[in-house]
């Protein structure tokens, strides 16, 4: 509906809030919802490679990111840390299974990788299946968590601190997952390892270090 449609129908127009192009506007009756810009609702999370870059990260954007998705994000309320089980070498081997899925689940797998030498890899804007069933599916489930695959072995399936993991990789881990954090007003407490949010309990491993520390790290 055109804006000045919607107003003479008593309506506000509203941006932000539609299943499309970001920059469309929804009629909605009665008073505004209290969104801030910076909680995004039913959209394309287009800005995450500005967001990455803008903390000082190494950015690299997968073609055709802005419109991957198994449609829009319902809401952005937690973030889930993976890691690939990918191969043992390589700066990010698995990309093109977490771009384009496997044979009993379609890609995105999720919408950000996380390569050996730290550089981030944007790969999809919307939803993504890397989840699965969780604790609390409204805060860590894939149509309200962004979801990031870091490329590592799983192995040794040890949780104590983060000594099997490369430290540059490990420090932006940290530092990409704090300007998300600040981007979408996410707080650290929904910041969990696949291995916490996912059901039933012990389902998943990743990531093989210690989410207490990680934690720790994002303050
Ligand atoms: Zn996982």
């Amino acid at each position: 509906m055109e804006p000045t449609a919607c107003t003479a129908n008593g309506g506000t127009p509203y941006p932000g809030i539609c299943p499309d192009a970001d920059n469309s506007q929804c009629c909605k009756s009665g008073t505004l919802p209290t969104v801030p810009s910076s909680k995004p609702i039913n959209t394309m999370l287009t800005g995450l490679a500005d967001i990455l870059r803008g903390a000082g990260l190494n950015v690299v954007e997968e073609e055709g990111w802005k419109t991957r998705g198994h449609s829009v994000m319902s809401s952005v309320k937690g973030i889930v840390v993976h890691h690939t089980a990918g191969p043992a070498t390589g700066e990010y081997p698995s990309l093109k299974i977490v771009r384009d899925g496997r044979s009993d689940l379609p890609g995105p797998l999720s919408q950000l990788g996380l390569g050996r030498s730290g550089t981030w890899y944007v790969i999809a804007a919307g939803k993504s299946y890397h989840a699965g069933s969780t604790k609390d599916d409204t805060l860590f489930g894939n149509a309200n968590a962004i979801g990031i695959e870091a490329e590592g072995t799983g192995l040794p399936a040890d949780n104590s601190s983060h000594k099997n993991w490369p430290e540059v990789q490990w420090q932006s881990y940290v530092r990409g997952v704090k300007a998300l954090q600040a981007a979408y007003g996410v707080p650290t407490s929904n910041v969990l390892g696949h291995k916490e949010a996912a059901v039933p309990a012990g389902r998943k491993i990743d990531p093989n270090f210690s989410m207490d520390e990680f934690r720790a790290a994002l303050g």
